[in-house]
């Protein structure tokens, strides 16, 4: 089968449940360094995320709106697939820690196994955001009180900060339950 993927488009794909200042600076430098980019929000029916697909489409267009050559995309199933069908020769990765080495690593000879046609570029992460995780996200969030020193600034982007203060707003808060 001739290779028609394109060695110039590339899929960022992961969950983004949220987007953070790490992903964000990821598709940045991937924007400039691709002729097409294409975030891929991958949803897997069997985790219960804090965001719903739909939720994390409409932010990350939002924030990416001053990018012409990046678009966001909605996909099930294998990543391969999702980069196939895209027409994109290349799958970008961001790399924080050596546990992410390792795990990238196995995670990448695996998809070369089933689609050979496929590069995987990485990117260091920039030091100043390797030590952010949705899931640090959502428990900074969770714990930490909404001030005048918003803590959640140091790791998602302004367009994150309202979305996650609702999600986690207690009910007396909202001012619809009460006396
Ligand atoms: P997962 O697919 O495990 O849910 P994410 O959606 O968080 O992972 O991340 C998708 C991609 O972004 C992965 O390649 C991951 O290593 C990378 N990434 C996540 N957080 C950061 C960060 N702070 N800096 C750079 N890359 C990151």
């Amino acid at each position: 089968m001739p290779n028609s993927l394109n060695p110039r488009h590339a899929v960022y794909a992961g969950s983004f449940d949220p987007v953070s200042l790490g992903h964000q600076d990821i598709i940045k430098r991937g924007a400039r360094m691709f002729e097409r980019l294409i975030v891929g929000i991958g949803i897997n029916p069997d985790k219960s995320p804090l965001f719903t697909p739909q939720e994390r489409v409409e932010v990350l267009r939002e924030l990416l709106q001053p990018f012409p050559n990046v678009e966001v995309a909605c996909f099930e199933g294998l990543t391969v697939d999702f980069v196939r069908r895209s027409g994109a020769g290349v799958m970008l990765r961001g790399l924080r820690t050596l546990t992410d080495i390792e795990e990238e690593f196995t995670m990448t000879l695996a998809n070369r196994a089933m689609a050979n046609e496929i590069e995987t570029v990485f990117l260091m992460a920039s030091e100043k955001y390797s030590h952010i995780s949705s899931s640090l996200v959502k428990q900074v969030a969770q714990l930490g009180v909404s001030s005048a020193d918003e803590p959640l600034e140091a790791f998602v982007p302004r367009e994150v900060i309202a979305r996650l203060r609702a999600k986690f707003r207690k009910p007396e808060e909202t001012g619809r339950i009460g006396f």
